[in-house]
């Protein structure tokens, strides 16, 4: 599957704000933030005023960074949430909240949506007791979300699971880190995404 994988600290500069994409580093003052906050490249100090069309897109850019989708995926995601009953944009949202890496995330394993997706790839977890290793798969209402059984007794695991212990999990999710697994008991509403995301941005884009 397609991924990018260039360095992603430039992303965060490029959108001139954290999208915490590397895990604790994001913390530290090693951030690239914190210590160049300006775009990447050789005119990326003279940035200028960003135009109507500028702001969407850039508020775009953020948001499929921020999640770790590709353009095409996100226009897919965009269309499904416009077929959906609500607010388009919250729909959007929502639908990418519901991905299964978010999810592994969101129940704190994985410092970052990236180690959470690999956690995924590689066969950890399970859905309703089957393992699901496709990090886009949308968990529903009701889902449990569980390690895997075998990987459980490792001592990564044992090691992601008491991290995961020590954050706070969205009220969306029921997480025990204990067991290592999650309940979705609601679907993610607006107010449980955290993110300073201008999803009507996004909206006013695509519908050009
Ligand atoms: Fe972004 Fe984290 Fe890199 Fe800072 S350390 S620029 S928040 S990915």
């Amino acid at each position: 599957m397609a991924r990018y994988t260039d360095a992603v600290c430039r992303l965060c500069r490029r959108e001139g704000m954290k999208l915490y994409l590397k895990g604790d580093r994001c913390y530290t003052d090693k951030c690239a933030i914190a210590r160049r906050n300006y775009a990447p490249g050789q005119h990326g100090q003279g940035r200028k005023k960003l135009s109507n069309y500028g702001l969407q897109l850039r508020e775009k850019q953020k948001v499929r960074r921020i999640y770790g989708v590709l353009e095409k995926q996100f226009r897919l995601y965009f269309e499904k949430a416009e077929r959906m009953k609500g607010v388009t944009g919250e729909n959007l949202l929502r639908l990418l909240e519901q991905r299964l890496d978010n999810v592994v995330y969101r129940m704190g394993f994985g410092d970052s949506r990236s180690e959470a997706r690999q956690l995924v790839r590689h066969g950890h977890f399970t859905v309703n007791g089957k393992k699901v290793d496709i990090p886009s798969y949308q968990v529903e209402l009701n889902d449990l979300i569980a390690v895997k059984e075998k990987s459980k007794a490792t001592e990564k695991f044992k090691s992601l699971a008491e991290a995961a212990a020590a954050k706070t999990a969205p009220q969306w999710l029921s997480v025990n880190p204990e067991m290592m697994e999650a309940r979705v008991i609601s679907l993610p509403s607006r107010e449980d995404i955290d993110l300073p995301i201008q999803e009507s941005l996004i909206v006013e884009l695509y519908s050009k």
